[in-house]
C-alpha cells in the first residue's frame, strides 16, 4: 500500500489508541522480519538481496475487542489485515503482500482453562503449541497436535491452515479436535462458534474459518479436545519390497481399525536418501514405521495384528529399534543441519485422495515431474504420512540443487515444476493440499480444484468480507 506520511501518522495514531504506543511498529527491521514467513520463494527472494513487500504496521493486540476496532480502522481505510501467528508456515500464507496491517496475535496467548473432565482446554489462539502442551501435561493430559512447528507455531496458526501433526493417524487433524471457536470477522462482529462440533442445528458454518487461513477473519480463541498421554508406546520399523504392498499393509492396518497413532511410510528413494542420512540406515525399500499407544495390553494387540498383516504381505521385520529411533529423531528432517535448505530449490507439493487413486497419483507426479525437468536433474521423493481410513496423505517433495542463480530465473522455475506437480494431483484425483494450507503459493489453483464450486466460495467471501481486507491474495482470493 502506498500511504504518504500523513496518512501512514493518522493510521498508527488511531491503531496506537487501541492498543498502546508499544504495541504498534512501523520500524525498518521489524518490517523486514515480517515480510516473510517460512515459504521457499520469499526466502530465496530475500536471500537472492532482492526486497520483499514489508507491512505497513505491525500490531500486536491483546484482545478480540482491540482486534474489532483495528477491522473497523482497515475497513475505513481500505487497507489489508494479515493474521499471523509464528510466521512458521510454508505456503506465503501470512506475506503482507499487499501491505496493510501486520496482526501479530503471539500477545494473546492465555490459558482460559483446563475442564478436566470434558478433557478440553480453552485458549487464546496466539498461543504457542508447545506452551499449551506443557500446561495440559500437568494434568496429565496431551494435546495431540504435535506439528513438527510446535515450538514456534501458534494455535491458531494450526487451526487456519487445517494443520496436521504426527499422530493425527490416531488422534486427528487439528481441526478434529476444535469444539468452539471465537472468531473476529473482517466486518469486527465478535462471534463464537456453537459450543460442540457435533449436532443437527444446521449446516456446520463453523468449519468455515478452518482452510480460510485469516480470509474469512481472525480466530482470537479456541476450545480443543485432549487426551490422556498414553501409558505405552510401542513403535516397530518394517521393509517392503514393493511400494504397493506397504501401501496395502497401511490400508489394511487403517480399515481395519487398529489405530496406529503413526504410519510413516518412505517410498524407494526417500529411504535411500532421508532415511539413510538422518536415522543412518541403509536400507533398499521403503521403509515403514508403525506405532501403537494407550493401553499396554491393547496396543501389544494391536501391534500383533498390524504384524500379521505386514508378514502376509512379505514385509521384513526391522524391530523396534529402528521405529524407536525415528521417533526419537522425528523432527531432525525438518531442521538444521538435515533439512533442505537454501540455495537450492525446493517444494513440498504434499496431497491427499483415496486409496483407489493414491498409488497411480504418486506415480504420475513422480513421473511428471523427473520427467519434465530431468535436465536439471531434479529429484522427486515421498513419504505416505498421514493415514485416515478412506486414505493417505502423500508427503511429496522436489529437490533442485543447482537452481537458477537469478531471483526471477528461480522464481519462474519453481512456479513451472509447481504446476507440473498439481496438474498431475488434479488430474489424478488428489488436493492440492493436505495440511500446509494453500496459502499465496497455491492460490492459483484454487479455481480449477474446485471448479464450478468456486464461484460460491467467492459470494462467501463477499458477504463476509465486503471490502476484501482480510488476507488478501491468499486462498485463491483477491483485494
Ligand atoms: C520446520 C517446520 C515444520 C513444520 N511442520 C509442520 C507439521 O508437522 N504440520 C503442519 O501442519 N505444519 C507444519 N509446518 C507448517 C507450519 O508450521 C504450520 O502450518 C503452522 O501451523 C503454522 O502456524 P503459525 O502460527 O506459524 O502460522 P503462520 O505461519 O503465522 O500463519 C499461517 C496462516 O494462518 C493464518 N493465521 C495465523 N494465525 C491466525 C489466526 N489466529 N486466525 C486466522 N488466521 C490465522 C495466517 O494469516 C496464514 O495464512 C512446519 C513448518 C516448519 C517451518
Amino acid at each position: 500500500m502506498k500511504h504518504d506520511q500523513f496518512l501512514t501518522e493518522m493510521i498508527r495514531s488511531e491503531l496506537v489508541e487501541i492498543v498502546g504506543q508499544q504495541y504498534v511498529s512501523i520500524g525498518e527491521s521489524d518490517k523486514l522480519v515480517y515480510s516473510t514467513d517460512w515459504a521457499w520463494m520469499p526466502q530465496m527472494w530475500l536471500d537472492r538481496g532482492q526486497r520483499l513487500h514489508p507491512p505497513d504496521f505491525i500490531v500486536h493486540p491483546g484482545s478480540a475487542e482491540e482486534i474489532s476496532e483495528i477491522m473497523d480502522i482497515a475497513n475505513k481505510y481500505r487497507i489489508p489485515v494479515v493474521p499471523w501467528g509464528g510466521g512458521s508456515g510454508s505456503q506465503g500464507g501470512a506475506l503482507p503482500i499487499f501491505g496493510g496491517i501486520l496482526l501479530d496475535t503471539k500477545r494473546m496467548n492465555r490459558i482460559i482453562s483446563i475442564d478436566e473432565k470434558s478433557m478440553t482446554v480453552t485458549a487464546e489462539a496466539g498461543i504457542i503449541i508447545s506452551q499449551l502442551e506443557w500446561a495440559v501435561n500437568e494434568k496429565g493430559l496431551t494435546f495431540p497436535h504435535y506439528a513438527a512447528s510446535s515450538n514456534c507455531a501458534t494455535l491458531g496458526g494450526a487451526l487456519a491452515p487445517r494443520g496436521t501433526g504426527t499422530v493425527s493417524t490416531k488422534y486427528g487433524k487439528a481441526e478434529d479436535m476444535v469444539l468452539s471457536m471465537q472468531v473476529v470477522l473482517p466486518t469486527g462482529e465478535i462471534i463464537r462458534t456453537p459450543p460442540v462440533p457435533q449436532h443437527a442445528a444446521g449446516p456446520d458454518w463453523f468449519r468455515l474459518f478452518l482452510g480460510a487461513e485469516g480470509t474469512f477473519g481472525v480466530i482470537t480463541e479456541a476450545t480443543m479436545r485432549l487426551d490422556y498421554i498414553p501409558e505405552a508406546r510401542y513403535l516397530r520399523a518394517i521393509l517392503f519390497d514393493d511400494l504397493t504392498k506397504a501401501l496395502e499393509a497401511g490400508r489394511l492396518m487403517m480399515t481395519r481399525r487398529l489405530e496406529p497413532f503413526v504410519i510413516r511410510l518412505y517410498d524407494h528413494a526417500s529411504t535411500a536418501s532421508r532415511v539413510k542420512k538422518i536415522l543412518g540406515y541403509e536400507y533398499q525399500g521403503a521403509y515403514m514405521v508403525i506405532g501403537f499407544d494407550g493401553d499396554p495390553e491393547l496396543a501389544a494387540l494391536q501391534e500383533k495384528k498390524a504384524m500379521q498383516i505386514c508378514s502376509a504381505l512379505e514385509a521384513q521385520d526391522l524391530g523396534r529399534e529402528p521405529g524407536e529411533k525415528w521417533w526419537e529423531h522425528r523432527y531432525d528432517f525438518y531442521y538444521p543441519p538435515q533439512n533442505l535448505k537454501l540455495p537450492w530449490m525446493y517444494g513440498t507439493t504434499e496431497t491427499v485422495t483415496t486409496y483407489d487413486k493414491i498409488e497411480n497419483l504418486y506415480w504420475a507426479e513422480k513421473r511428471a515431474v523427473e520427467e519434465g525437468f530431468a535436465d536439471l536433474g531434479i529429484k522427486f521423493i515421498g513419504h505416505f504420512s498421514h493415514w485416515f481410513h478412506w486414505g493417505v496423505m502423500l508427503y511429496s517433495r522436489f529437490i533442485v540443487e543447482d537452481p537458477p542463480e537469478d531471483a526471477q530465473d528461480a522464481l519462474r522455475l519453481h512456479n513451472q515444476i509447481w504446476n507440473t506437480a498439481m496438474q498431475a494431483v488434479i488430474a489424478n484425483g488428489g488436493m492440492i493440499n493436505e495440511h500446509h494450507g494453500v496459502g499465496l503459493k497455491l492460490s492459483r489453483y484454487m479455481r480449477k480444484q474446485y471448479g464450478e464450486a468456486w464461484p460460491m466460495m467467492l459470494k462467501l467471501k463477499k458477504s463476509l468480507d465486503p471490502n476484501g481486507i482480510m488476507n488478501p491474495g491468499k486462498t485463491g482470493f483477491g483485494f
